[in-house]
């Protein structure tokens, strides 16, 4: 392989590989030749795609003595729930600084979800109400930190640097692996990008390895400007610390039409697609990523983008907590006429 990930500190976080499943149903109802990449099937903390950057990310901070572990997210954030995990596991302390960046309130969104798993693996949650009192929380709580002799490592929002993205670059060595083993050749790996990592995995090691492999990006969070920018940069960054040169990502596009309103909003398209999983497949999907992410499969699958030849690979990331969060909406959309 042209990169080497065993030099980089690592632990144990989850089960490898996670399961490819053939999707029939829902694939004869998209007219796609579809697979499932189960990633958000993981015995720690409920799962999710943040255990593998988590993997490299926390090998890290421990490598550097960390005893305790700072990270971001909206109040439903996923990567703070497993985060919160990963730190009960190694015996870390975890302090997550949570800001309602989502226009949604009530005990659904603010008491059940991720938050109750928080609570449960016994992360420290500190709810601010924007960047600028998260910003002073986190400095608090480094100045606390060393007030008492701890060491701190603090996690970006999602887990997404250079580091966190060597999870995504291993999931993706992982994936074309399976291929190998079905005898797949020509592929699509559809995915969400929020804070970016997963995608900018995906995309810098499908590029190095080669295959001909296409990634479809999903925007659940920022627009395609913007989200194609964060992947470039991520990617080159990751790249550099592997110690390759960055290659050029001619082989992966970026769309937002189904991001809707902004981030943690779904829409009539996002709670069909999670209609459509479930009662196809029994797969769940989340309101924030990856029912964006289907929403996204369905119009390019409707539009006749995918050709007869190719597999398509949703990627499915996790989120399954996040959907308590919107409980009553979601029984309310799906109660709606549908298929
Ligand atoms: C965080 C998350 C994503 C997005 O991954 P990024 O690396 O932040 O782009 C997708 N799906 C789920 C369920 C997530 O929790």
């Amino acid at each position: 392989m042209i990169f080497d990930l065993d030099r980089f500190p690592r632990v144990a976080l989850g089960h490898w590989p996670t399961p490819l499943d053939d999707a029939p149903r829902l694939g004869a109802e998209l007219g796609v030749n579809l697979l499932l990449k189960r990633d958000d099937v993981n015995a720690l903390g409920a799962g999710g795609n943040k255990l593998r950057k988590l993997e490299f990310l926390l090998g890290a901070a421990l490598a550097e003595g960390a005893d305790t572990v700072i990270t971001f997210g909206a109040l439903q954030t996923n990567h703070g729930r497993q985060t919160a995990a990963a730190c009960a596991k190694l015996g870390l302390r975890c302090e997550l600084v949570l800001t309602a960046k989502v226009p949604r309130s009530g005990d659904a969104y603010e008491r059940s979800g991720n938050i109750v798993l928080d609570h449960i693996f016994g992360a420290r949650v500190h709810i601010c109400s924007g960047g600028e009192e998260s910003g002073r929380t986190h400095d608090k709580l480094v100045a606390e930190a060393a007030a008492e002799g701890r060491t701190v490592a603090t996690i970006p929002v999602g887990g997404s640097d250079p580091v966190g993205v060597l999870g995504y670059v291993a999931a993706t060595a992982e994936l074309v692996g399976q291929f190998a083993e079905r005898g797949i050749g020509k592929a699509r790996i559809v995915v969400p990008q929020g804070s970016g990592g997963t995608a900018a995995g995906v995309a810098l090691a499908t590029a190095l390895l080669g295959r001909p492999v296409a990634v479809d990006v999903a925007c659940v969070g920022h627009p395609a400007d913007e989200s194609l920018a964060t992947l470039t940069s991520l990617a080159g960054d990751t790249a550099r610390l592997l110690g390759v040169a960055p290659p050029t990502l001619d082989h992966i596009r970026i769309d937002d039409s189904t991001l809707g309103p902004g981030y943690g909003v779904p829409t009539t398209e996002v709670w069909d697609a999670l209609r459509l999983f479930g009662r196809t497949e029994g797969v769940v999907l989340d309101p924030v990523y990856t029912g964006k992410a289907a929403a996204a499969l369905v119009g390019w699958a409707a539009r006749g983008d995918f050709d007869a030849a190719e597999h398509v690979v949703f990627l499915h990331t996790g989120g399954l907590p996040g959907l308590y969060g919107y409980g009553p909406e979601a029984v309310e959309a799906m109660g709606a006429a549908g298929p």
